[in-house]
């Protein structure tokens, strides 16, 4: 099929994720062929530095032969078994035994998924059981935050706080919703150091307000990631500590972004200083290869489930795949082996800071913010007043399509614009990186002017 029978058949047979179906029949879609190191390129043969690193998975790029060898000799040696009735494989104990090794202290317990949403559906199942079997039943309600994303199925969707999402499903009604840490969009006149503390008291307001007899967790990313790279005031992490030392209340750390060396650190939660008691994962832990993800288990959590008779009954077909596992147990290993994440703490972190921080001298940056390889633009009509263009958030739709020209994919969410590029970047691909986000800064400018 040439590009024109693909777009078409794509239209008329494929329904794509978070898309408006209507409107991509009338533009077609882009379609990607092939990848290489941290490009990728599509039918037209337009080569793109990927700033996304596929959808915040490939850390690691895209020519891991380690990875793909090894699903590839896992599937002819045994390519399914189930880990249920009493039954494991060796790639689901060895990987299992890893996670135990690279998340934090006291996390040594591991329960498999097929995707980052179905990691956080098993979240709310765990922490039921959990309260259940302390004989608190009463503990019931999970706080979460307005514009999170905690994935996609019915749970996922209740848990994260998307107004438009939450236009289109009933959400579950033991889930509540808390003030943000977004200081840009939602700090008004307070510095962010005031907000930080301000976001973290609304969760305190929260529990008070429903009892902390009633609420049984609190779920967070450690950065927002899907909701615009959202990085907290440096105030916000140790005021919910704060909070949450209180209570006898669950923390429950979404890491499906921020895991495997996002920000320099293992996880968010070594970044922050946080112990939680769940942890999900999902995206690079197989570096995008394979589908897998999972919840961390801590140990207070684990003693108390493990302690007592009764089935737990919970788990998805695909929970410990082989052929994933071994997806994961290669990209740990080469995470660990060539000291991906320290470089990004020591050298490519901190030079993306230096370069990205140029930009906010662009006329039409409100904000450029970045922390380990991951950044945002705000992109803004007026920098004093932080006003953007306009309400139906043109600037990033023509910004990302820009950049695209450019060759770059850069993300755009309203007027954000987002990029979390593979970690195994070279200073030199930042620059890259910098230099085609600017040619897509000034090119908006002249579209919006
Ligand atoms: C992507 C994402 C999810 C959902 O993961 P899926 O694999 O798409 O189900 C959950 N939480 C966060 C923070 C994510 O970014």
């Amino acid at each position: 099929m040439n590009k024109n029978q693909l777009q078409q058949h794509d239209r008329e047979h494929l329904l794509h994720p978070f898309t408006d179906f209507h409107d991509l029949g009338k533009q077609g879609t882009r379609v990607i062929t092939s990848a290489e190191g941290a490009y990728i390129s599509d039918i037209d043969g337009h080569k793109m530095l990927d700033g996304m690193s596929g959808l915040w998975c490939c850390n690691l790029g895209y020519s891991r032969r380690e990875i793909s060898e090894a699903i590839y000799e896992q599937l002819n040696k045994l390519p399914f078994y189930n880990s249920f009735f009493q039954c494991t494989t060796v790639p689901s104990i060895e990987l299992a035994d890893m996670l135990a090794e690279v998340t934090p202290a006291k996390m040594n317990n591991v329960f498999f998924t097929g995707s980052g949403s179905e990691a956080n559906d098993t979240n709310l199942r765990i922490i039921r059981r959990y309260w259940d079997l302390k004989e608190q039943p009463e503990k019931r309600i999970v706080i979460s935050r307005k514009n999170a994303y905690h994935g996609s199925t019915i749970g996922g969707a209740s848990l994260g706080g998307m107004g438009g999402m939450h236009k289109q499903f009933q959400a579950l009604d033991y889930i509540e919703h808390i003030q943000q840490p977004y200081w840009f969009a939602e700090g008004g006149d307070m510095s962010p150091e005031e907000f930080g503390i301000y976001a973290a008291r609304c969760l305190d307001e929260k529990i008070q307000e429903l009892g902390p007899e009633k609420v049984a967790a609190f779920i967070a990313e450690p950065i927002q990631g899907a909701g615009g790279v959202i990085i907290p005031p440096e105030t916000y992490w140790p005021e919910v500590k704060k909070v949450l030392d209180q209570y006898d209340i669950l923390l429950v750390m979404d890491e499906v972004i921020f895991g495997f060396g996002r920000t320099g650190e293992w996880f968010g939660a070594d970044y922050y200083g946080m112990k939680p008691d769940l942890m999900t994962f999902a995206k690079a832990v197989t570096n995008g290869y394979f589908p897998l993800g999972g919840t961390m288990v801590s140990d207070r959590v684990a003693d108390v489930i493990k302690a007592k008779g009764g089935e737990f009954t919970h788990g998805y077909t695909y929970s410990a795949h082989p052929a994933a596992c071994m997806a994961g147990i290669a990209t740990i290993n080469i995470l660990r082996d060539e000291k991906i994440i320290d470089n990004v703490r020591d050298t490519t972190g901190p030079y993306l800071a230096k370069r990205w921080a140029e930009l906010s001298e662009h006329p039409i940056v409100g904000e450029a913010r970045s922390l380990g390889l991951v950044g945002a633009l705000e992109l803004v009509k007026d920098k004093n007043s932080r006003a953007r263009f306009d309400d139906d958030c043109t600037a990033g739709a023509v910004c990302r399509d820009m950049s695209i020209k450019h060759g770059l994919v850069m993300r755009a969410t309203g007027d954000t614009m987002i990029i979390a590029p593979p970690l195994i970047m070279t200073t030199e691909q930042i620059d890259e990186l910098v230099e085609k986000a600017h040619r897509a800064l000034d090119d908006t400018a002249k579209a919006m002017a």
